[in-house]
């Protein structure tokens, strides 16, 4: 069923409100797979999943975090004087001298990331208003109208900032930009509505379809992102699974045609199959956490054409991803 989808925010019956505060990772700017064009994307911080492959893992704390990349450590010491909780000392990082962390003692206050020029220590996460995002990606307007491009809020989970990313959505539309929200669905189904009044696209994740496998991946089952789909696609013209395609996890034959089979069921008519990144794991080493997944390779271009074909026998197409 097509439902006409709302296309201006004044059909809300309410103006954004940009004084919205929310907790903000990052914004790239000339993202490219995120959405139509050259898109900037915003993502979050903060995320009710804890996936075992997440290529983003610094974005899963909803708090600020440390994050320490030795090899850019110039042993200049700056660091060691301003930690309030002797958390920094002098140290080797195999033959190169750098500073040694004990993460037991950091209470991730953030003044060492303030003192050290070569960026090696950084704080992933900051405090900031749906004005002060709106500002920065205004400024690739330009690119935005040359690309078909736009605005992609994504995370983390953004559904998690409910009234932050409902009007950093809306701020967005209501300047005439093409908005996009990125979001796993796991979420109440008031919030995923809500939110899907202001964006244009949706792209929308579904890991694994057997719940137990989703929970014990993830830490959390499946049944209400699937049910959120169900009533999203009821709802909402433009939305794009996105099936995230995990060596040993979800990627075998017959679990592809087992997502299919159960998308194509509930309607979904295209989904994009997102080829396994294998060079997320440095970020687990700044953030002092052992990853799991760090000897599995992305799939070959044959077995990507190999499940394409398997969810196309489904009747569903594949976008590029
Ligand atoms: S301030 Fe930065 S570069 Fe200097 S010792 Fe500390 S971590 Fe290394
Ligand atoms: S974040 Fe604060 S407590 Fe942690 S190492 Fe840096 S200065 Fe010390």
């Amino acid at each position: 069923m097509i439902v006409p989808m709302l296309t201006q925010p004044s059909d809300l019956g309410e103006r954004a409100d940009c004084s919205v505060q929310g907790r903000l990772l990052d914004i790239d700017r000339f993202a490219s797979h995120d959405g139509p064009g050259i898109r900037t994307a915003v993502f979050l911080k903060g995320c009710p999943l804890a996936c075992e492959w997440c290529h983003s893992p610094e974005s899963q704390s909803a708090t600020p975090q440390l994050l320490f990349q030795s090899q850019r450590c110039v042993a200049c010491w700056s660091c060691i004087d301003v930690c309030p909780d002797n958390a920094l000392t002098r140290g080797f990082e195999g033959e190169h001298e750098a500073v040694t962390l004990d993460r037991e003692r950091c209470t991730e206050c953030g003044a060492c990331a303030t003192a050290c020029y070569p960026g090696a220590l950084s704080m992933a996460g900051r405090i900031v208003t749906v004005a002060e995002v709106v500002d920065q990606v205004e400024r690739d307007r330009a690119f935005f109208d040359s690309s078909g491009g736009g605005v992609t809020v994504s995370g983390g989970e953004p559904a998690a900032q409910p009234a932050f990313t409902f009007n950093l959505l809306a701020a967005c539309r209501e300047r005439g930009l093409h908005t996009a929200l990125q979001t796993t669905g796991y979420a109440r189904w008031e919030i995923v509505e809500r939110l899907s009044r202001v964006a244009d696209l949706i792209l929308y994740d579904v890991k694994l379809i057997d719940s137990e496998q989703h929970r014990r991946y993830t830490g959390v089952s499946n049944e209400l992102v699937l049910d959120n789909l169900r009533r999203l696609l009821s709802v909402h013209r433009e939305v794009l699974v996105r099936v995230p395609c995990i060596p040993g996890v979800n990627d075998a034959p017959e679990q592809i045609a087992g997502a299919a089979a159960l998308l194509a069921g509930i309607g979904v008519e295209r989904i994009e199959l997102m080829r396994y990144n294998a060079a997320a794991g440095a970020k687990y080493d700044w953030l002092g956490r052992p990853f799991g997944f760090a000897r599995r390779e992305a799939q070959s271009d044959e077995y990507i054409k190999r499940l394409t074909r398997i969810v196309v026998a489904h009747g569903i197409a594949v976008a590029a991803a």
